[in-house]
C-alpha cells in the first residue's frame, strides 16, 4: 500500500531550491548525492534548472506517471498543491513543510484543510512538519537530514524530526545500519499504526524501533501491533503523558492509575517492548538486529577479570535470567586449555593474561554447551591482551552457533579498536555488563511473547439485564455515583458473593436488622454525599449485641452530622460481618485512549498509601490476570506468610476476569472499585465487602 512512498521510481520535489541552506535545496541534494536511481523532477517557478536537472514551473506541467512528491513550500500553499497532485495522479506525498498544527490557530486550520485535501484527492501523506523519509536499500533520501545511514535491518520511526537527525548522527558514528528512517511529523494521514503494519510486512526490516509522543486509536493500534510483534520485535519509547491523569478520579483505581500506566499496559499486552531512553532503545535494537533470538534464559559469562564477571552475574540474577550451569564435559574442555588458576565454572574467568585465541576457544566451549542459551563476553584492557584480536576471535566463535552473544569491553581508549570491530561484525557491544545483560533480557522476554499462545478471553454466565436495570435507575435519578448496595447488586449479577445487608433508618430498625442477620454485624452510613465512609467515621465493625448497635447508631449519626452538616443521611446498612479473609482491591478505570484498565492490589483503607497495585487493559486473559497478581507484593501475602495457608489464586484471577467482562460489557461504567474484596484461605470464598461504581450520563450526552 505504501510502495509509492517507500520505493518510488520517480520523485517530484516541490519547492526544490538552488539556495544552499534552504530545505528545498537539502532535499534535492540528498536525493541526487545519495544515489537515487530513479528520476528526479524539481518544481520551482523561478528556476530553469537546479543541480543540473531541468526544472518544472508547477505540478501541472510535470510529466505523467510520477510516483511520489516531496513538498517543501510554505504551509499555506500545501493544501492546494496536494489537490493538484491528486489531479495529476501522483498518489503519495511527503510534506516536509512546517507551520501546521504545531504553529497555533492558523496552522491548525491549515492542517484541517490539508486533511481534507488528502481525503478528497486520495493522495497519501506523510507529515506534515517532518524531516522526511530514507529508504536505505532503495537509495532514497527524501529528507533534509545531514547524514545517510549505513545499510541495515533496523527500521526507525520518529514523531520528532529533530530526534531523527540526532539518531542518524549517532548511528553513523556507531556503525548502526537502518533499513528505513521515517519521520512521521503531525501524522495528518499516515500514522504509526499504518507504518508499523507496513514495516511488519517489509522483508528488509528485522526490527522496528520508534519514538512516539502519542498514539491514535488505542485499541485498534494494539490489535495491529500484536500481529506485527508476533513476527518481529517492535521497540518503542513513549514520551509525554496522556490526558488520563488530568481527569479527576473518584475511585481508588482512578487515582492510582496515573498517566503513563495505560501505555505501559497497552505495550505489554500487544508485545511491544518499551525502552525508557534512546540509549536503551538502540541497545535493544542492536541485539535484535545482530543476533539470533535465544531459545531459553540460561546465560553464561566469559571474562578476563573477576570483578566485571561478578557484576554481570548480579545483573543476570536481578533481571530474573538464569545463570547457566556448565556441563562436566564443558568444564573438562575449558580445563584443557586454560591455566590452572582460571575459573572453569560460570562466570568463566580466563584470567587477565589470556591471549586473544583463548577468548575464542573459551566462548566456543561455552556456546557448545547445551545448557547455555546466550553468552555475555567481557573484556578489560589488561597489559597483555590484544583487544582487536580478541574481538576477532569472539566474533568468529559467535558466528559458529545460533545463540545470541553480547559483549562489553570496559574502558575507552584502549578498547576502541576492539569495539569498532565488534560493531562492524554485528556483535552488540555495550559500555557496561549491566546494559549487555538487559539487552539479553529483552530478547528473552520477546522470545517468551512470541511463544505465548493465542489470547483466549474467558466468558462467564452473567445477568446483564440486572446490571442494565441498576444503571438505568441511577441515570434516571441523575445519580452518577452508584451507592454501595446497588454497586453490590451489579457485582452479584456478575457472580460475586456479597455480604447480607439490611437498610435501617433508626436505632430500633438497626437493632432488629442485626437480629435478623446475626451478630456480630457491621454498620455503615448510607449517604449519596459520602464516598469514603470510614473517612468520616461512617463504618463500625464488630458490633456484638443489640446495645452496641443502638449506641453505635446514635454516635455515628451525631458525629457525621457534626462533620458533614450538609450531607444527606439516609440511614445505615447493617451488614453481615465477614471475619476471615485477606483484603484485596480489584478496580477499573477507563482510559480515554485505551479503554478499560483493570487494577489489582492490596486492599483496605490504606490502598493509596501502600500503592501495591498492578494494572492491565481489559479484556484480560487468564494468564494476564495471573500475571497481575504476581506483579505485586500482595501476591506473597496471599500465598501466606509465617505458616498461613495460601488463598485460592485461581479464584482471585477469576474475580479480575469477571470485572474485565463487566467493564467490556458496560461502557457506561466509568470507574469502579471493589475495596475490599475479602478472600479467605480457609474456604474458597471471596466476598465483596465494599463496592463503588461510577457511571457516565446517557450515551448522547
Ligand atoms: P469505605 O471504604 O467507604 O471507608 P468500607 O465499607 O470499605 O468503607 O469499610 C472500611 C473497612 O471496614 C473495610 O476496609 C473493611 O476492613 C471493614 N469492613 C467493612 N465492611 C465489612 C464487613 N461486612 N465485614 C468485615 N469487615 C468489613
Ligand atoms: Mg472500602
Amino acid at each position: 500500500m505504501l510502495e509509492k512512498l517507500f520505493t518510488p521510481q520517480s520523485v517530484a520535489i516541490i519547492g526544490a531550491s538552488r539556495e544552499e541552506g534552504k530545505v528545498g535545496h537539502s532535499v534535492i541534494k540528498n536525493m541526487i548525492e545519495h544515489g537515487f536511481a530513479g528520476k528526479i523532477y524539481p518544481v520551482n517557478p523561478k528556476a530553469a534548472d537546479i543541480m543540473g536537472l531541468a526544472c518544472y514551473r508547477d505540478v501541472n506541467s510535470l510529466p505523467d506517471g510520477i510516483d511520489l512528491a516531496v513538498i517543501a513550500i510554505p504551509a499555506k500553499f500545501v493544501p492546494s498543491t496536494v489537490e493538484e497532485l491528486g489531479r495529476k495522479g501522483i498518489g503519495a506525498a511527503i510534506v516536509i513543510s512546517a507551520g501546521f498544527k504545531e504553529a497555533g490557530e492558523e496552522g491548525k486550520d491549515l492542517e484541517k484543510r490539508l486533511f481534507n485535501a488528502a481525503m478528497v484527492s486520495g493522495v497519501r501523506i506523510l507529515g506534515p512538519n517532518c524531516l522526511g523519509l530514507i529508504n536505505t536499500k532503495h537509495r532514497l533520501d527524501a529528507s533534509f537530514a545531514a547524514h545517510f545511514p549505513e545499510d541495515g535491518d533496523i527500521a526507525v520511526l520518529s514523531q520528532s524530526g529533530a530526534l531523527c537527525t540526532a539518531i542518524l548522527d549517532w548511528a553513523v558514528r556507531n556503525h548502526i545500519g537502518f533499513s528505513k528512517l521515517i519521520s512521521i511529523g503531525n501524522k495528518v494521514d499516515i500514522d504509526e499504526e499504518v507504518l508499523i503494519e507496513a514495516l511488519g510486512e517489509d522483508d528488509n526490516s528485522k526490527v522496528i524501533v520508534g519514538y512516539l509522543e502519542n498514539i491514535l486509536h488505542g485499541p485498534h493500534f494494539m490489535r495491529s501491533a500484536e500481529r506485527v510483534t508476533k513476527r518481529k520485535p517492535v521497540i518503542l519509547i513513549k514520551a509525554g503523558n496522556t490526558t488520563a491523569g488530568a481527569r479527576a478520579a473518584s475511585s481508588h483505581t482512578g487515582s492510582l492509575a496515573g498517566a503513563r500506566m495505560a501505555y505501559e499496559c497497552a505495550f505489554r499486552s500487544s508485545g511491544i517492548l518499551q525502552a525508557s531512553s534512546l540509549e536503551a532503545l538502540f541497545d535493544y535494537a542492536q541485539a535484535f538486529s545482530y543476533q539470533p533470538l535465544p531459545r531459553g534464559n540460561r546465560v553464561a559469562v566469559v571474562t578476563n577479570a573477576g570483578g566485571p564477571g561478578i557484576m554481570a552475574a548480579d545483573a543476570i540474577e536481578n533481571a530474573g535470567l538464569a545463570f547457566a550451569a556448565l556441563s562436566e564435559e564443558s568444564h573438562e574442555n575449558l580445563r584443557s586449555f586454560l591455566p590452572a588458576a582460571a575459573n572453569v565454572m560460570n562466570p568463566v574467568d580466563i584470567l587477565g593474561d589470556a591471549a586473544a585465541e583463548v577468548y575464542g576457544k573459551a566462548l566456543d566451549a561455552v556456546l557448545a554447551d547445551d545448557g547455555v542459551d546466550a553468552a555475555v563476553v567481557l573484556l578489560t584492557p589488561q597489559a597483555m591482551v590484544d583487544v582487536r584480536k580478541a574481538a576477532e576471535q569472539i566474533s568468529a566463535a559467535a558466528k559458529k552457533f545460533n545463540k545470541p552473544v553480547v559483549a562489553s569491553f570496559i574502558g575507552a581508549e584502549r578498547v576502541a579498536s576492539g569495539i569498532e570491530f565488534l560493531q562492524k561484525n554485528r556483535i552488540p557491544h555495550y559500555p557496561t555488563p549491566e546494559r549487555a545483560v538487559e539487552s539479553l533480557l529483552m530478547m528473552v522476554d520477546y522470545m517468551k511473547w512470541r511463544e505465548r499462545p493465542q489470547r483466549v478471553i474467558r466468558r462467564f454466565a452473567v445477568n446483564t439485564t440486572k446490571v442494565s436495570r441498576v444503571i438505568n435507575l441511577c441515570r434516571k435519578r441523575g445519580q452518577m455515583n452508584v451507592g454501595e448496595q446497588e454497586s453490590k447488586s451489579i457485582l452479584a449479577a456478575y457472580g460475586f458473593t456479597v455480604p447480607q445487608a439490611v437498610m435501617a433508618r433508626s436505632a430500633d430498625e438497626a437493632v432488629s436488622a442485626a437480629g435478623t442477620i446475626g451478630f456480630p454485624v457491621v454498620m455503615k452510613i448510607v449517604s449519596p454525599d459520602i464516598v469514603h465512609k470510614s473517612d468520616v467515621g461512617g463504618v463500625k465493625v464488630g458490633l456484638a449485641g443489640p446495645s452496641d448497635v443502638s449506641d453505635a447508631y446514635e454516635l455515628m449519626m451525631k458525629r457525621i452530622r457534626e462533620r458533614e452538616p450538609d450531607a444527606r443521611l439516609h440511614g445505615v446498612l447493617i451488614q453481615e460481618m465477614v471475619r476471615e479473609g485477606r483484603e484485596i482491591i480489584i478496580g477499573m478505570t477507563r482510559d480515554p485512549q485505551f479503554g478499560p484498565m483493570l487494577m489489582f492490589g492490596l486492599g483496605g483503607v490504606y490502598v493509596e498509601v501502600l500503592r501495591d497495585v498492578s494494572f492491565q487493559l481489559a479484556p484480560i486473559t487468564d494468564e494476564e490476570a495471573y500475571q497481575m497478581l504476581v506483579g505485586t507484593r500482595t501476591y506473597k501475602l496471599l500465598k501466606g506468610v509465617r505458616g498461613e495457608k495460601s488463598v485460592d489464586m485461581q479464584l482471585v484471577a477469576e474475580c479480575i476476569q469477571r470485572i474485565s467482562q463487566l467493564s467490556v460489557d458496560f461502557p457506561e461504567i466509568e470507574e469502579m472499585d471493589i475495596n475490599p474484596l475479602k478472600v479467605s484461605s480457609e474456604r474458597a470464598r471471596a466476598v465483596a465487602v465494599d463496592a463503588r461504581v461510577r457511571i457516565r450520563g446517557n450515551a448522547h450526552e
